[in-house]
């Protein structure tokens, strides 16, 4: 059975703000967003929608836990009963949000700005990119991704530019008959840096010093759910997911993985 949840307060912390903008409201239609209790809701009611699809189309996970990923509690609202979270996180919005998102935004906050400081040091330039490839296979694509996690470190290594730490989030989604890989990272330079060389990325965007706002602009882009995984024909869906069982989204590097020094 359903569990009816009533959405009691809108979470309002920076990594719940960075959840909103990268994950509930891509996945609601414009019209809903100045009402966050609708949005909550229309994104409950489209994961509920997409799970008998999912289940229709022979995903197993999916057909194991039916009801209890049904009733998976959504994230960035509190609402008046628990429940345990589903763990489907590479489909489930709400677990992506809690695995996902959350694990990316923490240790960025805690690394970049170490405790409640408005700005970030700056001791470090802060070098977010993005890099977009598009493949016609999905092994090939899973496959490379795998290679390529840390090409733009490798290569900031190779023009001798060393790093402290590094998050780097890669997802894969269809788009257009395409398998895109989406590799977005942020990455601890040293001062004296100036630009990024091309052979590096070409799109990015380098921070002498951050803010919370900032830092909440660039992660929510950076773990924005794979939406299109939610939209596409189901059986196509059930493939990504299959294939991607292991993949690993999120990785760190440095003083990033090693957060306990912080
Ligand atoms: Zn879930």
């Amino acid at each position: 059975m359903d569990i009816n949840y009533q959405i009691t307060s809108i979470k309002q912390g920076y990594g719940d703000k960075v959840f909103w903008r990268g994950t509930l409201l891509v996945i609601t239609p414009q019209k809903y967003h100045k009402s966050p209790k609708k949005v909550a809701q229309y994104v409950q009611y489209k994961w509920r929608k997409r799970l008998i699809e999912l289940k229709k189309a022979g995903y197993v996970p999916v057909r194991k836990s039916f009801v209890f990923a049904r009733n998976c509690p959504p994230a960035g609202v509190l609402t008046d009963k628990v429940a345990k979270a589903c763990k489907l996180q590479k489909i489930c919005p709400f677990c992506w949000g809690r695995r996902v998102t959350f694990n990316v935004f923490n240790r960025l906050n805690s690394t970049l700005f170490h405790g409640k400081k408005s700005r970030s040091k700056s001791a470090n330039k802060i070098y977010f990119f993005v890099n977009i490839e598009k493949y016609d296979s999905l092994s090939v694509a899973i496959a490379s991704a795998k290679a390529n996690r840390k090409r733009e470190l490798t290569a900031l290594l190779d023009n001798n530019i060393n790093y402290d730490g590094a998050a780097i989030t890669t997802t894969i989604y269809p788009a257009k008959g395409k398998v895109e890989v989406r590799r977005f990272g942020c990455v601890q330079l040293p001062k004296h840096i100036q630009v990024v060389p091309e052979t590096v990325s070409k799109k990015y965007v380098l921070y002498k010093t951050i803010n919370k706002e900032e830092l909440v602009a660039m992660t929510s882009n950076m773990t924005r759910y794979p939406v299109e995984l939610l939209r596409c024909n189901p059986s196509v869906a059930t493939e990504y997911l299959n294939a991607l069982k292991r993949f690993r989204v999120n990785s760190f590097y440095g003083n990033m993985y090693n957060l306990e020094s912080y």
